[in-house]
């Protein structure tokens, strides 16, 4: 049998939260043996995420860990400012690491609630021997930031990308899988919280594998399978209103 995909997905309260995690959901139910592990930054499990993962049919781990306050982002600071998700990673690397052993099979992947995913992406996932990489689509100032690879043997001989090219390994969150063996040979790679903007790529992936060892999927990296998209908060000056009169409805 194949490996179990481990996605591992951060999500905070905001109004967004439930459409996000629907569109991710309802994606992740066309993947065969998908372990879904959502991680809430919060100091409890929220109602909605626990309805939400009750009714989805998916297999799943529900995590909670709040983000320390010092490295939260204010309500008007630029995304760039703090990192996003650390705490959250780390948890559910934590929990993989606990609970998981070298008699299992699995990919980890780190899928955050905001992008595009299309179902092909997991067929490329499952590939993954020990790291592997693909494009991902909109992102780094780019259509599509890549790996460059041979496409006879799959090694990654370079990559596109413009933003921070000289990041130890200049890919998106969404670009790489990591197999769980690695995860439980290195066992103490995390990421981290004091390091430049744009480096927890790097700041993971330099802890288990090097440049020269990495798989390069996705039709020799040529196929865009994931989009890092980004929701635009709604605007919601009306509910702001009824609120103060009382009568906000909550969906
Ligand atoms: N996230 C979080 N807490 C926050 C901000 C973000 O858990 O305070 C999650 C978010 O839901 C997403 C991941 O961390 O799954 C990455 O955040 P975001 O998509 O904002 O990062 P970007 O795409 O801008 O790099
Ligand atoms: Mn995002």
């Amino acid at each position: 049998d194949g490996p179990i995909i481990y996605a591992i997905t951060p999500t905070f309260t905001r109004p967004v939260q439930k459409a996000e995690l629907t569109r991710l959901s309802q994606t992740f139910l066309l993947v065969p043996n998908f372990h879904w592990i959502v991680v809430e930054d919060s100091p409890k499990k929220t109602p909605l995420v626990v309805n939400l993962l009750a009714s989805s049919g998916l297999t799943y781990t529900h995590i909670n860990a709040p983000t320390p306050p010092h490295y939260k982002l204010g309500k008007n600071d630029p995304n760039w400012k703090k990192p996003r998700g650390v705490e959250q990673r780390n948890a559910a690397l934590r929990w993989i690491r606990n609970n998981l052993n070298e008699s299992h099979n699995g990919v980890i992947y780190f899928a955050d609630d905001d992008n595009t995913y299309s179902r092909q992406l997991f067929q490329e996932i499952t590939k993954v021997k020990r790291v592997g990489v693909w494009p991902v689509g909109l992102v780094g100032g780019l259509m599509v930031e890549r790996p460059i690879c041979e496409k006879m043997t799959n090694k990654v001989t370079g990559f596109n990308a413009v933003w921070k090219p000289d990041r130890p390994f200049p890919i998106d969150m969404a670009g790489f899988g990591i197999n769980l063996k690695v995860i439980l040979e290195k066992k103490d790679a995390l990421f981290a919280y004091d390091i430049q903007s744009g480096f927890q790529e790097s700041e993971i992936l330099k802890q288990v594998t090097r440049r020269d060892e990495l798989e390069g999927l996705a039709d020799g990296c040529s196929k865009v399978y994931v989009w890092h998209t980004r929701t635009q908060p709604p605007v919601l000056n009306t509910e702001q209103i009824l609120t103060k009169r009382g009568k906000s409805s909550n969906v």
